[in-house]
């Protein structure tokens, strides 16, 4: 029997996790399909229920609800409690099992950001959803001392740092509401910016003007586009450190992903080849960690190609 595997979140059409995910089945000939499913919240549980059958090796779960399907699974791994966010269901029987495969993709992620540099210690993180829970704790567990969480929505960020509690008591761990001046404020101190918000999709949209991003900062965008978000672009111009985008995160994660559902661990390179095939060829290897995993230097032309 062909197995699946479902991609449910809404919307999931822009997702590139189907077209990663078949290439390494078919590389391996595993007899699996990789298929998205746009579900809204009322059928949720249903969609989730529905994976307890024999003919699913599992489920990644996207936008918006990595946090929402942790109540409807049976066990969560180590990764999956400490955050609160499940991206990834496999099967043991008929019971379904939460990973967080978002934090095993990011460390590799900031490792390459940071390079030969000295690990930062001060972060501001832009958003406080699945993927910014994933950062914060890669961020506490990489040392981080001082971490600032603004998002839209203050209380999903206070609900954030009050998840991290325990983990945190050794640092400082806070919400700070959306505002310019506490941003610009918080970001003169900060050695690191990650985007874990949804914004920049767009190629005019940035989660914070340029004039607020001090040079020497290291800007990691989780957000992975067919080009340079405008954060990334605005940064290089202002004299960051280091820029990279969410290419390297999503290679992992994915990979983490196909070794949970397969036993096998995926084919790296096959894994960043048809990331870039999958977006019309549009970048080097270099461009966001690069094979060798370096992060691009900031020296790059500001917003030159991509490569
Ligand atoms: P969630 O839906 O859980 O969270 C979305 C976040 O974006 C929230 O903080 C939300 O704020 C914020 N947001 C959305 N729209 C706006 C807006 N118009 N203005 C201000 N804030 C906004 O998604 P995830 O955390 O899973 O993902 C967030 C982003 O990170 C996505 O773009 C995703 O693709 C990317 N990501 C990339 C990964 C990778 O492998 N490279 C891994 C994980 C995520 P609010 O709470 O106020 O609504």
């Amino acid at each position: 029997m062909t197995k699946r595997v479902v991609l449910i979140g809404h919307p999931v059409e822009r997702s590139l996790s189907g077209v990663l995910q078949q290439a390494c089945f078919d590389a391996l000939a595993i007899d699996a399909t990789y298929e998205p499913l746009d579900r809204l919240l009322i059928d949720l549980p249903e969609t989730i229920g529905s994976l307890r059958h024999d003919e699913f090796l599992g489920a990644n779960i996207t936008v918006p609800y990595k946090e929402r399907v942790v109540p409807m699974l049976d066990r969560l791994t180590e990764e999956a409690q400490q955050t609160g966010a499940v991206d990834t269901i496999t099967r043991e029987g008929t019971r379904l099992v939460g990973h967080n495969t978002d934090v095993l993709g990011f460390r590799p992620a900031l490792d390459a950001l940071v390079g030969k540099q000295k690990m930062p210690k001060l972060a501001v993180v832009l958003g406080a959803g699945g993927g910014a829970r994933a950062v914060v704790y890669g961020l506490i567990t990489a040392g981080f001392q001082r971490i600032i969480v603004f998002n839209r929505h203050l209380h999903r960020a206070e609900n954030l740092v009050r998840h991290f509690a325990r983990s945190a008591a050794h640092m400082e761990l806070r919400a700070m509401p959306w505002h310019e001046s506490v941003i610009e404020a918080e970001l003169a101190k900060a050695k690191l910016l990650v985007n874990a918000s949804s914004i920049g999709r767009q190629p005019d949209e940035s989660p914070v003007s340029a004039e607020l991003l001090p040079a020497e900062i290291m800007v990691l965008d989780l957000l992975y586009q067919p080009s340079e978000t405008r954060l990334m672009r605005e940064a290089k111009a202002s004299g960051a450190s280091a820029v990279a985008g969410g290419d390297l995160m999503l290679i992992h994660q994915g990979a983490a992903a196909f070794q949970l559902w397969t036993g096998s661990p995926a084919p790296l390179d096959l894994l960043r080849d048809r990331l870039e095939e999958a977006r019309g060829g549009f970048g080097s290897h270099s461009r966001d960690g690069g094979r060798d995993g370096e992060a691009e230097p900031a020296t790059a032309a500001p917003g030159g190609p991509s490569a």
